[in-house]
C-alpha cells in the first residue's frame, strides 16, 4: 500500500477470485465456467471486420444487444441494463442503494461484503439456517438493500419465486437485488416480477450458462427507474465498458439461445450423475440448482481433498471458512471431465483409507 491511498481504502480486503492458473492445464472445476465453448455463431460474429472496427469506440448503449435481450425476455429495452460482467452491476447497486445498509447471508457470494466495504455500506449479515437454507423471514421488512443469490453460491440451494415475491413485497422502501448468476441450471427467475415490483432488481450474467465468462457481460432487468439509476452510474464511470467484440459475441449468443438451453440440459444431467456417484462414495451433497455442487466427504477433509485433487491436475474450490471448511465447491464440467474427476477422487480416497 502506498502512503497516498485514501484512508477510506486502507482497511479494504479485496475479493480473491478463484485460481486461474497459467502453469499447466487442469481439469478446471473451480470457477463455475461452462465446459462448452460459445456457439459457432459467436465465433463467426467476432470476425476480422469487427476486429478492424476496434479503432472505433463501441456503442455505449449496446442498442443491438439490448434490443435482442429485451425480445428474448419479452420486456422493453428501457427495462434492460448491460454492463461489464454482473460483478459490475452488483458494484453499481451497492454504490446506488446502500445508504441505509445492506443485508445478505453469511454464506453467499464473497463479493457482496467487499462491495459493501468499498462503498462504506453497513452490512447486516443474516446466517443461513442449519442445512444452509436461507432464513427467508429474516429478510422481510428490512427496508435496506437486500441482496440474495438465487440459487445461492457456494451452496447451490435455490429459493422459490413465491419466497422472492414475499421478500420483495415486504421491503417496499428499498431495492431487493436477486443475483441470478446460476438461475439457468434449474432455478426460477424473478425477471417477470419486475413488471409488478418497481423495487426488484434481477441480475444475470453471460458468464455461466452462456459460455462467455472471459467476454465479461452481465445484464439486469428491472423497472425503468432502477435501470435509469444504473445507467447514470455507468455513464458517470465508464460508458464504453462493454467492448465491441463482447457486444458482437453477446448478440450472437442471444440469437442462438437454443444452443445454450441444450448445454444447460446437459450440465443438469451431468450434475445429477455426479451427485449420484459421489453419494456412493459417502459424500454429503447439498441440493443444487446450479452448475456446481457443494459436497462434503465423510472420509477426508475439504482442504485435503482440494489439495490432493490439485496435485493430480483437477481444480475445485475450497473455502477455508469455519462454517463450510469441510465442503468443497465443484463446478460441473463435461461428462468426460466429471468421469476423470470421479476416478481421481476414488484414487485419493483409496490412498487415504
Ligand atoms: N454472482 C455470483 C453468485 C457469482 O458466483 C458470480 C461469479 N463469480 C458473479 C455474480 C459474477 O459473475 P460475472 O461478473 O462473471 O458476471
Amino acid at each position: 500500500m502506498s502512503e497516498f491511498l485514501s484512508s477510506r481504502f486502507s482497511g479494504l480486503e479485496e475479493y480473491t477470485p478463484g485460481e486461474q492458473p497459467q502453469d499447466k492445464k487442469y481439469i478446471k472445476l473451480n470457477t463455475n465456467e461452462s465446459p462448452y465453448s460459445p456457439s459457432k455463431k459467436v465465433i463467426e460474429a467476432v470476425n476480422s471486420e469487427e476486429v478492424k472496427d476496434l479503432r472505433l469506440y463501441c456503442d455505449p448503449d449496446c442498442k443491438k444487444l439490448k434490443t435482442a435481450l429485451a425480445e428474448l425476455y419479452e420486456v422493453s429495452t428501457e427495462n434492460v441494463f448491460l454492463s461489464n460482467g454482473s460483478d459490475d452491476i452488483l458494484n453499481f447497486a451497492f454504490m446506488a442503494y446502500g445508504d441505509r445498509g445492506a443485508a445478505y447471508a453469511d454464506i453467499t457470494y464473497g463479493f457482496y461484503s467487499v462491495f459493501a466495504e468499498l462503498h462504506g455500506v453497513e452490512s447486516q449479515i443474516i446466517p443461513l439456517n442449519e442445512g444452509f437454507t436461507l432464513n427467508t423471514d429474516a429478510f422481510k421488512g428490512l427496508n435496506k438493500l437486500v441482496v440474495i443469490a438465487n440459487p445461492n453460491a457456494p451452496t447451490g440451494i435455490a429459493i422459490s419465486l413465491d419466497t422472492v415475491e414475499a421478500i420483495v413485497k415486504s421491503n417496499p422502501e428499498s431495492v431487493v437485488l436477486i443475483d441470478e448468476a446460476y438461475v439457468d441450471f434449474g432455478g426460477e427467475s424473478c425477471y417477470k416480477l419486475t413488471e409488478k415490483y418497481s423495487n426488484l432488481l434481477c441480475v444475470q450474467t453471460f458468464s455461466k450458462s452462456r459460455s462467455l465468462a472471459g467476454g465479461r457481460l452481465g445484464f439486469a432487468i428491472a423497472s425503468k427507474e432502477i435501470i435509469d439509476d444504473l445507467e447514470k452510474i455507468k455513464y458517470s464511470t465508464n460508458p464504453y465498458n462493454i467492448n465491441r467484440l463482447t457486444q458482437a459475441a453477446g448478440l450472437a449468443t442471444v440469437k442462438d439461445n437454443g444452443y445454450y438451453l441444450e448445454n444447460c440440459k446437459r450440465i443438469i444431467e451431468t450434475r445429477e450423475f455426479t451427485v449420484a456417484e459421489l453419494e456412493k462414495l459417502g459424500f454429503e451433497i447439498l441440493p443444487s440448482k446450479a452448475n456446481f455442487i457443494f459436497a462434503k466427504s465423510n472420509k477426508i477433509s475439504g482442504k485435503e481433498l482440494y489439495e490432493s485433487l490439485k496435485e493430480k491436475g483437477v481444480l475445485i474450490r475450497h473455502f477455508e471458512k469455519p462454517r463450510i471448511k469441510d465442503y468443497n465447491r465443484i463446478t460441473i464440467g463435461s461428462r468426460e471431465e466429471m468421469e476423470i474427476f470421479l476416478k481421481t477422487v476414488k484414487e485419493i480416497l483409496g490412498e487415504t483409507v
